[in-house]
């Protein structure tokens, strides 16, 4: 594997506490595969059941009534759903928040996302805060706590389609924290997510880990990718992703192209635009000269207001409308089709770059 080292490094999910892990385990994480073995001596006919009702988000050991009684109380007996409980929900125009307990008191967010035309996208976390520390993201400026377990990112979804009544259209880890920072529990996660959602309905939002898109390259499920791209000027995009800096726009590059050989998916390139940052004709140059050769949509997000974050000791903004406009000419002058993407959640603070629950809850 063409490995290439970013600034910040995998983190397991945290033990949690010795008074937790005594407590019964949850299975909603666990893949199928895996809880085959995990329930023997139970047939596999009979986990593929379990399996099944955990997907469809039961409740209770007890509503699994295709499963004989003797069984569920066992299971009842070892073995938990779920281990988070829904904290609080902020209801806004076109979002909901989700504010989510874990089990050693950590909170984190979730998002469900209804476009115009009624269709739901759940927006998953992967870890409680960030270590990447992009400088327009109100979770990176939290610091970093710690990954989730396979659980706790399948549970968020289980609350937000709750919350939606219905079915949810897409799934998108592009909530708090650096999916590819947090592999294998992202890999568990979609594993169970998948079965009976199609992958083509799940995308995982990165930064750039270089390391983590040969991975997804190498044999994932194919779920599609979006790649944060603030900047494809080295210097600026340095300055504005520290956590990225170790590695340069031409490994992403590479990165991106073995991605695309292997699951011929066509990438989104997510641009928050900053004002006065990242929008003048150079910035819309370099961008269009990094996604050449790549079959890409650029998702152009003018920048959420999260308040207290600072560039370099000044205060950010968001972009005038044409300000946004000039820079999508400038791009599609070059040949790149770019799209606008509707503010969604500002009000709640559930957009883009604006999720982190309040400090006494890290
Ligand atoms: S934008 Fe994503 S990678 Fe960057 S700090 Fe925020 S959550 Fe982390």
């Amino acid at each position: 594997m063409n490995a290439v080292t970013n600034n910040v490094r995998r983190s397991p999910p945290a033990k949690l506490p010795a008074d937790s892990a005594a407590r019964r385990p949850p299975l909603s994480g666990v893949p199928l595969d895996e809880l085959v073995s995990l329930l023997a001596p139970i047939p596999a006919f009979r986990v593929k059941q379990i399996f099944l009702w955990l997907r469809r988000g039961a409740a209770s050991f007890f509503e699994m009534t295709d499963i004989p009684l003797a069984a569920r109380e066992e299971l009842n007996v070892r073995w938990a759903l779920r281990s988070t409980n829904l904290a609080g929900v902020k209801a806004g125009d076109s979002a909901q928040k989700a504010q989510i307990l874990l089990e050693d008191g950590v909170i984190i967010e979730a998002v469900l996302l209804i476009d115009g035309a009624g269709r739901k996208t759940a927006c998953l976390s992967t870890q409680a805060g960030c270590p990447v520390r992009c400088v327009f993201c109100k979770t990176g400026g939290l610091g970093f706590k710690r990954s989730l377990n396979s659980s706790e990112i399948v549970e968020q979804y289980y609350h937000l389609k709750h919350l939606s009544g219905g079915e949810i259209s897409n799934i998108v880890f592009m909530g708090m924290g650096e999916p590819l920072l947090n592999l294998d529990e992202l890999r568990r996660a979609v594993l169970v997510l998948s079965h009976g959602f199609s992958l083509r309905r799940i995308t995982v939002s990165t930064c750039g880990i270089i390391e983590g898109i040969y991975e997804l390259a190498a044999g994932w499920p194919a779920v599609r990718l979006a790649v944060s791209v603030p900047s494809a000027r080295q210097q600026l995009r340095n300055r504005l992703m520290p956590g990225c800096a170790g590695h340069t726009l031409e490994q992403l590059k590479a990165a991106l192209y073995k991605y695309q050989a292997e699951c011929k998916h066509r990438i989104t390139l997510e641009t928050v635009l900053l004002g006065g940052v990242n929008t003048s004709e150079q910035d819309a140059g370099a961008l269009a000269e990094f996604a050449g050769g790549l079959s890409v949509m650029v998702n152009l997000i003018p920048w959420n207001p999260a308040g207290g974050l600072l560039f370099e000791g000044q205060p950010l903004s968001s972009p005038g409308r044409s300000e946004v406009a000039r820079f999508r000419q400038f791009l599609e002058a070059r040949g790149i089709k770019a799209e606008l993407r509707r503010r969604k959640g500002t009000a709640i603070s559930g957009a883009c770059g604006q999720l982190g629950v309040l400090p006494d809850g890290y």
